[in-house]
């Protein structure tokens, strides 16, 4: 097992399907251009045999799928099928639920039980402003199709100053009365907003200023979370449950297990270093093969983590697998 000076190891993998999205949210995607996947995307055999290798040679035990926008993806079914059978402690999605009614029986029937949607508003025009992409209507459908199968859902939300701070309470009280656990991801210094600190600062909103909000109309402890979670989790006693990803306020480097493949077959061991490494090619090896020379990329990757704090980065998120 590859371990650091801090005792960190690779536990979770992110795997970006592909790099294509239906949305170009503004706070991820530079100039609303929404970026076809490259040509050079790994196949769904390739990335499968990436997972393969990473649970042996870094130890990976849980796997969430992502993007770019996983369900648009014609890899998808092939990954799935096939991922499924590796013996993962667990799998999990994160998608924006624009085409979740469409995909959810085969979410199903491969096995995934615990999704990640991303909604950052209940309002449908601000819904447009800020995706560029796709309707409300379609998510919240889909929302309600996968509730009502019985996936657990989490629901992801980037507060924005000047956009959508006035749905965090919407958002909260939608989420309790459905028992969806609501994640609100502070806005991280990635991509474009890695080079525009004033865009940034302008739209950031921490954890405090959150909390405060919430803190407003209901009471609030603090419950527990694994130690490598990247969430501080509350409760709010009888209804239910809510978490912060505080990147800036609270930053959770020193217990990051998190690696990602991105779909061009590039490891990331931090978002916030611009370090990749190509593993691509390594994919089309034996197992005997690849797995020496991948173990010496990982230990190289491991080594690209933060120390203590989380300081941005110029890839996007769409690219590296968010
Ligand atoms: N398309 C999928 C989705 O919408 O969930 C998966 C990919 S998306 C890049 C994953 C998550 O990254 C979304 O919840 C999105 O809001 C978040 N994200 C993208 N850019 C971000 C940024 N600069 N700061 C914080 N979160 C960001």
């Amino acid at each position: 097992m590859i371990v650091d000076r801090q005792g960190r190891r690779f536990r979770n993998l992110r795997i970006s399907l592909t790099a294509a999205c239906n949305y170009a949210c503004t706070y991820c995607v530079p100039d609303g251009k929404r970026l076809v996947a490259a040509q050079d995307e790994l196949s769904a055999q390739a990335l499968v045999r990436g997972v393969a290798y990473l649970i042996e040679a870094a130890g990976i035990e849980r796997l969430r799928i992502t993007g770019g926008e996983p369900l648009v993806s014609p890899k998808l079914e092939a990954f799935l099928r096939e991922v499924s059978g590796l013996g993962l402690q667990d799998i999990s999605l994160t998608t924006n639920g624009q085409l979740l009614t469409r995909k959810l029986p085969l979410l199903l029937e491969t096995g995934i039980r615990r999704l990640n949607v991303s909604l950052d508003t209940l309002d449908p025009q601000a819904f447009r402003r800020i995706a560029r992409g796709g309707d409300l209507a379609s998510v919240l459908e889909g929302l309600e199709a996968a509730s009502a199968a019985g996936l657990k859902i989490k629901l992801n939300m980037v507060p924005l100053r000047g956009q959508n701070l006035d749905q965090v309470m919407p958002l909260l009280d939608y989420c309790l009365a459905r028992g969806f656990e609501l994640r609100f991801i502070e806005l991280m210094r990635m991509g474009h907003l890695a080079r525009d600190l004033n865009g940034f600062q302008q739209q950031f909103v921490g954890m405090p200023e959150l909390l405060a909000l919430i803190g407003a109309r209901y009471e609030y402890l603090q419950a527990d979370a694994p130690q490598d979670a990247t969430a501080l989790r509350y409760e709010i006693p009888g209804q239910g449950f809510f978490g912060v990803i505080a990147n800036e306020s609270v930053p959770f480097c020193r217990t990051c297990s998190r690696l990602r493949l991105s779909s061009t077959g590039w490891l990331h061991g931090c978002l916030s270093s611009s370090n990749r490494h190509f593993v691509g090619d390594l994919l089309d090896k034996p197992r005997h093969e690849a797995l020496p020379a991948l173990q010496r990329l990982l230990v190289r990757a491991l080594g690209d983590k933060q120390e203590v704090a989380f300081s941005g980065g110029v890839t996007v998120m769409k690219i590296i697998g968010g």
